[in-house]
């Protein structure tokens, strides 16, 4: 099997780090291990990895610390592993310029969806290589149509707004990625635009309404509590 990719883990529970190892390596990744954030930041620079998981509650320093400091020369992809369900936590990784975050206990699916995504948007330099061929995206039944600025559900136009559609368009360029509240509505009404999220849930509420078929349980879009929204990964 071609190797997929490198990836440093930045883990001083034993537990975890062989379970990370083992998936990893199943699935045709090299995994490079280091326990502390001082090494982290010395392998960071030395091993390339094409992307890193990092434990923010490292023995020596803070994981946010490990993150900082890897922001200033690199912009290789973070995924922040954490235990704590704080969400304003994650909301402060993913601002520090983590690229997403996972919280402990996570499955080998959603692990492997993680570094996968990471990994391709390093490769693709954020837009995504389906939209850049086709200039569409698509999922399960959802296509986006980046040239007529329309969203189709099994081919019938969902006949979104047009700030409605420059939401899903920018979930749908960042597929797999967790996008903050703050930064959705700084992307979408601008940088004045005081930071309220009601205006967002109306709209996310409208989305849903016109692209699930039950918006109680999404299956195109989904919402991170207290911290952002998800599109699912593209076909
Ligand atoms: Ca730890």
């Amino acid at each position: 099997m071609a190797v997929k990719g490198k990836v440093l883990i930045v883990e001083d529970d034993r537990a975890i780090c062989s379970f990370i190892r083992r998936v990893l390596e199943a699935n045709g990744y090299e995994a490079v291990i280091v326990s502390t954030g001082r090494e982290a930041i010395s392998l960071m620079a030395s091993h390339c990895p094409d992307v890193v998981l990092l434990d923010l509650g490292l023995p020596d320093m803070d994981g946010m610390d490990v993150l900082k400091s890897l922001r200033r020369w690199s912009l290789m992809p973070v995924v922040v592993v954490s235990a704590r369900t704080d969400e304003r936590e994650k909301v402060r990784a993913l601002d520090a310029g983590a690229d997403d975050y996972i919280t402990k206990p996570f499955g080998t699916s959603e692990l492997l969806a993680r570094i996968r995504t990471a990994i391709r948007h390093t490769r693709t330099t954020s837009a995504n290589e389906a939209i850049a061929r086709d200039n569409r995206f698509t999922a399960r039944g959802l296509t986006i149509d980046y040239g007529k600025y329309r969203v189709y559900i099994d081919g019938k136009d969902a006949c979104l707004t047009q700030n409605e559609f420059k939401l899903v368009a920018l979930l749908g360029r960042y597929a797999g990625r967790v996008l903050t509240y703050d930064y959705l509505i700084r992307e979408i009404w601008g940088p004045n635009k005081a930071c309220d999220n009601q205006i967002l849930r109306v709209n996310m509420a409208n989305i849903r309404r016109k692209i699930e078929k039950n918006p109680a349980e999404p299956q195109y879009i989904f919402t991170e509590v207290g911290v952002g929204y998800r599109m699912i990964e593209g076909d």
